[in-house]
């Protein structure tokens, strides 16, 4: 995630209450991509710690928890810079000149010369980003997925090159035997129902039985991820994208919630400054007076009593608005109580990190240093590929 600074009720529906959740079922990495942040505020550097700092305890507040995921700042773990460098020597400048952000936020940024080498670029550091820990899959929004597509081909294109060995095959299958017998017959079953019928389901039974092999070499294991597909040695295994289903939380005017937009209730506002926002928000324009029947699909609210309001609530209150039985001050009413409800145990976690920087500071850096545990494999690996190898 960019460091934007503290973070709104979008980034909680949309993000963080997914992260809190996948933090249990997955081993999860959470960056703090500063880096990111420079190639479009190169310009506007003084907030960057700043917003960094901010974004951790929101993070923590909404329960994103160091005891079960690695948290952690971007240019703390250089590897992410060295695996981008070298990924850059392969990835051809169309790839990144047909990302579909790239033309569209230099034609939203008018004003900011983003010609540069950095924004061109920042597709292939989010590759780095998401390669860098082998990650099988990445929670993203939709309009994250050609990023995903794009770190895929990357890997394929890297994979391609580098990791068609020697007598790959008789070093595959050398590999199977290490396996032990029963391993070894349950992965030729997987490969060939894979290879053969193009059982999916089988190629993913077949990659966490690999995942779980202790007796191998880490480049045994690859060797056997790539031959379960017929290709060479997987350095970079592909990822794949995680749809999360998170409800759309619109801002106060009914567009997308942004800081930017200033439409935004952030998790930090208290229970008095969401009352007044959403007082202030406007509703169907075709309810002019109290008496006026309104419509919900028309209101910018509504959307926000979806996410907030349980059935029976939503049911009262559209025949309200329908027959003009409420007011529209009267409708907001359960919503300002359930916003308020929901953000004040995050604002009590919040205060305790918030008092406490220093703690915050640890857990980022305990957080670089796991993360640089992994990545270093990782790069060591590259390295060899690439011949980068002088020990
Ligand atoms: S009664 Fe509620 S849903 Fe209807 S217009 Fe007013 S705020 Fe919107």
């Amino acid at each position: 995630m960019r460091p934007s600074g503290r973070l709104h009720l979008g980034h909680y529906h949309g993000v963080l209450k997914s992260w809190a959740r996948l933090q249990h079922e997955y081993e999860c990495f959470f960056c703090i991509v500063d880096w990111h942040a420079l190639t479009t505020d190169y310009d506007e550097v003084g907030q960057i710690s700043q917003h960094v700092m901010d974004m951790a305890v929101d993070w923590l507040a909404a329960g994103v928890s160091p005891s079960s995921a690695t948290l952690f700042i971007q240019s703390q773990v250089p590897e992410h810079a060295e695996l981008h460098l070298l990924l850059s020597m392969l990835c051809p400048l169309g790839w990144l000149e047909r990302v579909p952000s790239y033309k569209e936020q230099q034609e939203r940024q008018h004003g900011k010369d983003l010609g540069t080498y950095g924004f061109l670029g920042y597709p292939l550091l989010q590759a780095a980003d998401i390669l860098l820990y082998r990650a099988g899959v990445v929670p993203i929004g939709a309009d994250q997925l050609p990023h995903v597509e794009f770190s895929r081909d990357i890997a394929r294109r890297f994979n391609h090159l580098y990791g068609r060995e020697p007598g790959f095959e008789l070093k595959a299958e050398a590999a199977i035997v290490k396996l032990g017998k029963k391993t070894a017959t349950l992965y030729n079953n997987l490969r060939r129902a894979f290879q053969q019928q193009g059982d999916v389901e089988a190629l993913e039974t077949a990659r966490a039985l690999l995942k779980d092999q202790q007796t191998i070499t880490l480049g045994d294991k690859e060797r056997l991820f790539g031959y379960l597909e017929g290709g060479g040695k997987v350095l970079l295994p592909e990822p794949q994208a995680l749809l999360g289903d998170a409800p759309k939380v619109p801002g106060l005017d009914g567009r997308k919630m942004s800081k930017s937009n200033g439409n935004a209730i952030f998790l930090h506002d208290s229970a008095e400054t969401v009352e007044e926002k959403i007082k202030r928000m406007p509703t169907d324009p075709a309810r002019v007076h109290r008496s006026d029947p309104g419509n919900p699909v028309r209101c910018p609210v509504w959307p926000l009593h979806e996410v907030y309001s349980g059935e029976a609530t939503r049911a009262r209150l559209q025949q309200g608005c329908r027959e003009a039985g409420i007011g529209c001050l009267e409708c907001k009413g359960p919503l300002i109580e359930a916003v308020c409800k929901e953000l004040q145990p995050l604002q009590e976690r919040a205060v305790d990190y918030q008092g406490n920087p220093d703690l915050v500071r640890n857990i980022l850096a305990e957080g670089a240093e796991h993360a640089r545990n992994e990545a270093r494999e990782t790069l060591t690996e590259v390295r060899l590929a690439l011949g980068l190898n002088y020990r």
